[in-house]
């Protein structure tokens, strides 16, 4: 077998969760790296599986659109929610058909639409007339979803207005739609990034129940739900277990919408964070003032060379050092750069071993997701997140 299906996993085979600290611990690396453990997604991907059920995986390619990790999600049936052609060019050179690909953005470059509709893409988000009138004139004929607002989030890291329309305007865009030749086949909705616990989902799901059985009662013949991303990972709090966690969702769906032909889930961080760490290192310790209780830890990676989530303190981060068996104390923690918003930690100090100094290696453990994805060309010099699969 192993001849024919090269490339293709043997169904035995059995994540090794010492691999990725073996790999880290044998190599130097000259510049900051986010190392990911690919078994570790497959795993991943297999534990949400197990509690989505039915679902369709669209994995959100923006969480690390790495092309191992593309590949191997192919492999194992995955499909993908894509924001741009760019996003959509990573999966289809991995192999995904074009038909296990939703154009998920609801801003979306007409250029783009086009050139999708060409490459046999089928089905596109919306929250607004304009942009059903571009995928209608670039795209015609395809399916379309009406992307929800969700007003009232729990996640550490939401995405509230920026995205979604009101039930009223979903409505009026399902008609809309059809009067342009699309298929509206249902809505869509994201209950916020980093959404702790299922239950955390209830009050949304209630919200955007009412809307869907509203729809169904003005006659529109629904048959997608897109439940979107907020499936958690591991930072500093405590989070439901995956396949507990989605089962959980699937089954509060369920409740509430009643029966739904196609339903998708799109996880992005709950896919990849936990499979990756990056290898970061003490630039400087230092204290402004002998009063000050604090030191400050300077990391060779920060705001712009992919620690962005560190915005508002929103994600923490946990760090490993060699020294963590030593006292601890409070640090403020930046990043390198020359610029003053490159703080990643100080309104509520990290505690780091009082024996810390400049060339210890710092692990930052789960940051497989929405890190490569933000880390900046090379501002100040400093150069951007590396990426190693293994
Ligand atoms: C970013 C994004 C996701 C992934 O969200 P996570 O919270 O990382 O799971 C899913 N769907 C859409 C439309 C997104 O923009």
């Amino acid at each position: 077998m192993t001849a024919m299906f090269a490339g293709v996993l043997p169904a035995s085979r059995i994540y090794d969760p010492a691999r990725l600290d073996a790999y880290v611990a044998s190599r130097e690396f000259d510049r900051p790296t986010l190392v990911v453990d690919v078994d570790r997604v497959e795993l991943q991907y297999n534990a949400l599986k197990a509690g989505l059920g039915r679902a369709d995986i669209h994995y959100a390619v923006k969480a690390n659109p790495a092309t191992d990790v593309i590949h191997r999600l192919v492999q194992i049936g995955s499909h993908f929610d894509a924001a741009s052609r760019a996003e959509i060019e990573i999966c289809m050179g991995q192999g995904a058909r074009p038909e296990t690909i939703s154009f998920g953005n609801t801003i979306k470059r007409v250029s783009d639409i086009a050139w999708a509709y060409e490459a046999g893409i089928t089905l596109f988000a919306a929250d607004s007339e304009e942009e059903l009138e571009k995928i209608a004139e670039h795209a015609p004929n395809s399916d379309v979803y009406i992307r929800l607002i969700v007003e009232v989030s729990q996640a550490d890291w939401p995405l509230t207005r920026k995205f979604g329309c009101d039930g009223d305007t979903a409505l009026r865009l399902l008609d809309y739609a059809k009067s342009l030749g699309l298929n509206p086949v249902g809505f869509s909705f994201h209950v916020g990034s980093q959404t702790r616990q299922a239950s955390m989902w209830a009050p949304s799901l209630d919200a955007l129940a009412k809307i869907w059985h509203a729809a169904k009662d003005a006659g529109h013949d629904l048959s997608l739900l897109n439940i979107g991303g907020g499936f958690p990972a591991f930072y500093d709090e405590p989070i439901q277990a995956p396949t507990d966690y989605a089962a959980a969702v699937m089954q509060m769906v369920t409740e509430k919408f009643g029966h739904v032909d196609r339903i998708m889930a799109e996880p992005g961080r709950g896919m990849v964070a936990e499979a990756g760490v990056i290898v970061s290192e003490v630039m400087l310790v230092s204290r402004k003032s002998d009063r000050d209780m604090h030191r400050w830890v300077y990391l060779s990676i920060g705001r712009f060379s992919g620690l962005a989530e560190t915005e508002g303190e929103a994600i923490r981060y946990r760090f490993e050092t060699e020294r963590d068996g030593d006292p601890m104390g409070p640090c403020i923690m930046a990043g390198p750069s020359c610029d003053s918003a490159d703080v990643l930690y100080e309104k509520r100090p990290m505690p780091m071993p009082m024996t810390l100094k400049s060339g210890d290696r710092v692990l930052i453990r789960n940051t497989g997701a929405y890190t490569s994805t933000y880390s900046s060309v090379c501002f100040n010099g400093f150069p951007p997140l590396d990426v190693v699969c293994i």
